[in-house]
């Protein structure tokens, strides 16, 4: 309604002039919002919906309760949101988002906001089946000039079922996040080569050592067998038993070799089929001179039936290596001199579980969450990223680590894994 109509059919000024104030102050309150719509810092485009509202309603009433199941057997309704949905209006920061020259090319069905990511739509119409508030959800957004971006949507709701012409998608972009959280990963992962690194380096002794051993076994084989060989009656199944062991020996060193390059190598992780048991034999093997050297107890109690997991070998050999590395440190920190380390493994539903108990002085009270933070340590020549790696190993596993303190002293780290699907 416009003033002059207003005045035609009111005579009454000053409910005129009420008028006008009001129109005045809506006005306002018009470009405010105008205003605020275009300067906030994500792309809002309203968007009309009631049509899907409107079949939600008639599918609820014929029945229909499992929202997720009943989009999978006809995607001819999510096809047909995406066409019946139709935007409405848009700000700025949505036409510059989208690479768009005029808004007109984004008031269009609301199919272009999900090319990037199909799945998105189901979600949405799942929410809104269900009567949420909002729902939200990474998105990756294709542009009208031919980019993808990574972004993150937020669509609201109305509660009331005839404001459904007038729902709200907003969109921010997360490039810059996106490009951050990758830039921590890979320090992560540097951190974590590093560590494994220096675990090679601390043990370098014990590594040479067990190369050096059976290579000696081969020196001393070969020349028994060639002293056989040298006589007038060369003992051939003698002869032959000493070749069979020179084999197995050089085996057996390769084996270490073998080890030592996967623990130094770089590679990206690299899941498949693993026997927890022998992870955890193989990660000790690495520790065991040390604990020796070190007088410390290290055994190891695994489980008869344990299923195997999906997991990066080495990543998992390196977390066991760790925490027997930082069990045998806080031995080292306890005046307990009988130290002992027991690594044990465990199936318990659908998990397969790694423990290391220590004696040592077990984790200062209220620190039992801290100490798996980065940089976390109360060593003077610590660092702190140990078990953060570990932390964030497990997780990438779909598994967890934590600690708790025994009774009569001493830790106990609980590493756990989901068992591998068929
Ligand atoms: P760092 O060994 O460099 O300190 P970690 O992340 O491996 O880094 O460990 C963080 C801290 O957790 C250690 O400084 C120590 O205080 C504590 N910690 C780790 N393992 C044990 C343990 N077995 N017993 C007691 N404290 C431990």
């Amino acid at each position: 309604m416009n003033v002059s109509a207003f005045a035609e059919e009111n005579v009454d000024p000053t409910s005129l002039s009420e008028v006008s104030r009001r129109l005045e102050e809506l006005q306002v309150s018009e470009a405010r919002y105008r205003t605020l719509f275009n300067n906030v810092p994500a792309a809002v485009l309203q968007v009309d919906a009631s049509e899907v509202e409107e079949t939600f309603s008639n599918l609820k009433r014929s029945g229909v309760d499992d929202i997720d199941a009943f989009l999978l057997g006809n995607p001819h309704l999510v096809e047909m949101a995406n066409n019946s949905v139709v935007v409405r209006e848009v700000n700025d920061v949505a036409l510059k988002l989208f690479g768009a020259t005029e808004s007109s090319q984004l008031l269009a069905p609301v199919a272009y906001v999900f090319a990037g990511t199909p799945e998105a739509s189901s979600n949405v119409m799942s929410a809104h089946f269900r009567g949420r508030p909002n729902h939200y959800q990474k998105l990756k957004i294709r542009t009208f000039d031919g980019r993808i971006v990574d972004a993150a949507l937020m669509v609201s709701f109305p509660q009331d079922a005839s404001n459904f012409d007038t729902s709200v998608l907003m969109i921010i972009d997360m490039t810059e996040q996106v490009r951050i959280e990758r830039e921590l990963r890979k320090m992560e992962s540097e951190f974590a080569h590093f560590s494994k690194l220096s675990i090679l380096g601390e043990f370098s002794g014990a590594i040479v050592h067990e190369v050096r051993q059976p290579l000696s076994v081969v020196a001393n084989d070969a020349a028994t067998a060639a002293r056989w060989l040298s006589r007038s009656d060369p003992n051939l199944p003698k002869v032959r038993e000493l070749v069979d062991r020179i084999e197995e020996s050089v085996s057996r060193a390769n084996d270490v070799v073998k080890r030592v390059q996967e623990m130094a190598s770089k590679t990206m992780s690299e899941r498949q089929h693993c026997d927890v048991n022998r992870l955890v034999a193989g990660a000790l093997t690495f520790v065991k001179k040390e604990a020796t050297r070190r007088s410390v107890k290290l055994t190891s109690v695994l489980a008869a039936a344990c299923a195997d997991v999906e997991a990066d070998p080495v990543q998992i050999q390196q977390v066991v290596v760790n925490l027997v590395i930082n069990a045998m440190q806080a031995i080292e920190r306890s005046d307990n001199q009988a130290g002992f380390i027991r690594v044990s493994t465990r199936y318990d539903n659908g998990r397969v579980f790694i423990e290391v108990l220590d004696s040592g002085p077990g984790i200062p009270d209220g620190l039992a969450v801290e100490i798996f933070e980065s940089f976390f340590t109360t060593r003077k020549e610590g660092m702190g990223m140990g078990l953060s790696i570990c932390r964030s190993i497990l997780q990438s596993h779909g598994g967890a680590i934590s600690v708790t303190n025994v009774a009569g002293g001493g830790a106990v780290f609980e590493a756990w894994l989901p068992v591998a699907t068929a």
